[in-house]
């Protein structure tokens, strides 16, 4: 196959005929009205008017926990709490055939729905770095379907957990891509603080991006977020550098987001919420009224900031569900946040596309334009309301020019003529 005939773009009127060629897209042509269905032989594809857009991305997952929700025990209080407890007793059966299967039935889960970007934080507070080895394996043995940046994540803490800092330095000297942190769970403030120093610090000198766990709390006294920007500022490293979560940033006053958002302005900095997972376990601590626990997407979006939705978890002690469709927690996002406006309707695939392309700098290695790799996705709707309306999906997925998934639309037959 070596192009695509009545494909809409999006932000384009009218419909084009894409080429590639060698791996790379080498032609972008508008069509004057709809070109004939090709014969079965042709080495064209028909998109039939509906949306191609670039691959479809998942910058927050956690594919080394993925698949492991009962075992040895459910999360029966669905507390992000009892979810530590859980992931310990399961982490104690880890090895390193179990967790590149586990990763690789996931990406396959991630891949089957257009994804061709995945950023994958793996918990690096472990003695040996056992599960850090087998994940940069999974992220070589995945390139046919998936590109994969690998977050060092120190589940556990930098300051508070015994040579947390040996092990995140270590992490990346063995090749992790992104440099993580959680402030938050470290056991003081102080902690918090002198571990974001150190987390951007160790990702400068060594050329990395930066992904943290930031304020995952309703706790409105976690404010590592305004520490993570400011010291993003001043290493003039926005464009390198992810919050994800910010869920506290949903119990702040207005008084202090005032402040704070000019902090973040200054800074540049991209936002990734992760919605069902955080609805499901914020608000833990609330009676009525209850707090969805999410960070404030549209008001970041509005300001200018980059935000982004992610799934978080598949099926782990933390959130039970999930089967890799990312359009399904852009759904759940839009609907949380208060983002179901007319203009938001007709953008919304930006928050699972360009956005997230964006928080993980994939630069000119994502898009739909000449001379950058062919991989795309073929909807199953035309515009970005009509995929949302219709809970649409991915159809085929294409890959440096190669088809590598297809899916078969679902038709209803009525037994009766329409009266
Ligand atoms: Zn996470």
């Amino acid at each position: 196959m070596n192009h695509i005939i009545n494909a809409r773009l999006r932000g384009r009127p009218g419909l084009f005929t894409l080429y590639w060629l060698d791996g790379l897209i080498s032609a972008i042509e508008p069509q004057e009205g709809t070109l004939p269905k090709p014969e079965a032989t042709s080495d064209g594809l028909d998109a039939g008017g509906k949306l191609v857009i670039p691959p479809l991305v998942e910058p927050h997952i956690h594919l080394d926990a993925a698949l492991t929700a009962g075992e040895p025990r459910w999360n029966l209080s669905g507390t992000l709490f009892e979810g530590i407890e859980r992931w310990a007793e399961r982490k104690a059966l880890v090895t390193c055939e179990d967790t590149k299967s586990r990763a690789h039935r996931t990406i396959r889960m991630l891949a089957a729905h257009g994804i061709q970007h995945v950023r994958s934080h793996v918990d690096v507070t472990e003695p040996g770095l056992g599960t850090l080895k087998a994940m940069l394996e999974v992220r070589e043995e995945a390139r046919p379907l998936i590109d994969l940046q690998i977050v060092a994540f120190p589940q556990e803490g930098i300051e508070s957990y015994a040579n947390g800092r040996a092990l995140i330095s270590e992490a990346v000297a063995m090749g992790a891509d992104v440099v993580g942190g959680i402030p938050h769970f470290e056991n003081t403030r102080d902690q918090g603080v002198s571990s974001i120093h150190f987390l951007l610090d160790l990702a400068e000198r060594h050329n990395r991006l930066v992904d943290v766990h930031c304020d995952e709390t309703d706790d409105p006294h976690s404010r590592f977020l305004e520490v993570l920007a400011e010291v993003t500022r001043v290493h003039g490293m926005g464009a390198r550098v992810t919050a994800s979560h910010t869920t506290a940033m949903g119990s702040y006053d207005n008084a202090y987001c005032s402040k704070l958002f000019r902090v973040l302005k200054q800074a540049g900095l991209s936002f990734i919420s992760c919605p069902t997972e955080s609805i499901h376990l914020q608000g833990r601590f609330d009676s009525y009224p209850k707090r969805r626990g999410l960070t404030r997407v549209p008001e970041l979006d509005r300001a200018g900031l980059n935000v982004c939705f992610a799934q978080d978890s598949i099926v782990d002690p933390w959130y039970p569900l999930g089967n890799g469709n990312i359009l399904r927690i852009l759904d759940a996002g839009l609907h949380i946040c208060h983002m179901l406006g007319y203009e938001d309707l007709q953008r919304g695939l930006d928050f699972v596309t360009e956005h997230s392309a964006k928080a993980m700098a994939l630069g000119e290695r994502y898009g739909i334009e000449v001379g950058r790799p062919a991989n795309m996705v073929l909807l199953s709707a035309d515009s970005d309301y009509e995929v949302l309306r219709t809970q649409g999906h991915a159809l085929v997925s294409i890959r440096h020019g190669k088809v590598i998934m297809r899916r078969a639309q679902a038709e209803v037959a009525w037994e009766q003529e329409s009266a």
